[in-house]
């Protein structure tokens, strides 16, 4: 128990893409934060702003192994998140979101702490249902090379539930749609950083089939506001709500968009669709509106505004020098 209002709040994947930018946010509500990372995909760059910060303390630790700690709040982001990340090593990658979950669950349990899940659109596979709302249970195959990724996920959420209904914790469950800004790994072969780097370098931009696919893309700070808003919910609310922006755009209209906006004189240039490469996504925000009162604020042109100026620092680098 604590004597003031400031909680300390454990964040394992704290020094990830989402992770850095969910402790910068609870640093600035006057909380204590404990950053737990492997620096798998995760840097000390993305911290290093806050490191002169008493408040802030980071801790290198997997957390495929238990934890002892005394926290207020746990925040589970450790996970690797882009598949080019997830299937270097899909067993770790099963490990980190099965054992992760069972170790912070535990630690949850004995500290008697809240404790919030960073779960996935991916839960719903190649759905047949659009836009999935949380009802949905999803197409996963459970053999493939994705499994690592999308089964460990499930998994997660079925610990949490189970955690739930057996030791009476507190838990949120949210499940995550495409996400972008600064601090987005530059060479995760996703389509925001991707078309972003192709542009400013002047490279050709690589549409995937002609383009007319379409992604729903949420700016990384509506994401976090809607984590806090979940945290902050009573009891009852357990999840599992989706979080993401609606707003649908082609990849051929985001790729226009960052020629638009970085004045670069890249073509567009054709490149063949991916196996099982989903003609949409779109999350359905129905219960996060009702139940957080949230909504994203921030415009996709805007986002990139943003998004692009992170990435000029990294574009006169060659791509080797991007690993983590
Ligand atoms: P990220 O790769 O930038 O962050 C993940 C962090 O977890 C990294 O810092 C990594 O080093 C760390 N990590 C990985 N394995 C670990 C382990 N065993 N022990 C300790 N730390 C470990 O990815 P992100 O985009 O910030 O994703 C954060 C979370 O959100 C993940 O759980 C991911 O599955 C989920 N998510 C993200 C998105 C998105 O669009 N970014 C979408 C859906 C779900
Ligand atoms: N655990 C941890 N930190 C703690 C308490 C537990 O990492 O403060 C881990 C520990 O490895 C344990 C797991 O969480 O195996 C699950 O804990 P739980 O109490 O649910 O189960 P048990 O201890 O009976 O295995
Ligand atoms: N894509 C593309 N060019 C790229 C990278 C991706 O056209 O350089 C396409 C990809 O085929 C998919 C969409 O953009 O249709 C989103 O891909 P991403 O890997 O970012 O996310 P996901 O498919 O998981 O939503």
């Amino acid at each position: 128990m604590r004597y003031d209002k400031t909680k300390k709040i454990l964040v394992t994947g704290g020094a990830g893409f989402l992770g850095s930018h969910l402790c910068e946010r609870l640093l600035g509500q006057g909380h204590e934060v404990l950053c737990v990372d492997n620096f798998f995909t995760g840097t000390r760059r993305n911290v290093a702003h806050m490191l002169s910060e008493p408040r802030f303390e980071l801790m290198r630790h997997d957390v495929t192994f238990p934890l002892y700690v005394e926290v207020d709040e746990i925040f589970n982001l450790a996970c690797p998140a882009s598949p080019v990340h997830y299937q270097f090593d899909p067993v770790q990658t099963t490990k980190t979101s099965v054992i992760g979950a069972i170790n912070m669950l535990g630690l949850a349990k004995r500290v008697k702490a809240k404790i919030f899940q960073a779960s996935t659109s991916e839960i719903y596979g190649d759905p047949e249902v659009h836009p999935q709302p949380e009802e949905y249970w999803g197409r996963v195959n459970p053999i493939g090379f994705r499994s690592c990724y999308d089964e460990g996920k499930r998994c997660a959420e079925t610990l949490f539930f189970d955690y739930h209904r057996q030791h009476k914790l507190s838990i949120k469950v949210v499940r995550i749609f495409n996400t972008y800004g600064p601090r987005m790994h530059p060479n995760d072969g996703r389509v925001v950083s991707n078309i972003i780097l192709q542009a400013l370098r002047g490279q050709d931009i690589t549409l995937y089939g002609d383009g007319s696919q379409t992604r729903s893309f949420c700016y990384v700070d509506d994401l976090i506001e809607a984590f806090l808003r979940m945290m902050e919910t009573g009891p009852e609310v357990t999840g599992p709500i989706n979080i993401g922006n609606p707003g649908e755009f082609t990849i051929r209209q985001l790729a226009e968009m960052v020629i638009d906006l970085t004045g670069s004189r890249s073509k567009l240039v054709q490149l063949p669709l991916p196996p099982d490469d989903p003609k949409q996504r779109q999350p359905d925000i129905s219960k996060a509106k009702q139940g957080l009162n949230w909504e994203p604020k921030i415009a996709l042109r805007e986002g990139l505004q943003k998004t692009i100026k992170y990435f000029e620092e990294f574009s006169s680098y060659p791509p080797a020098q991007f690993e983590a």
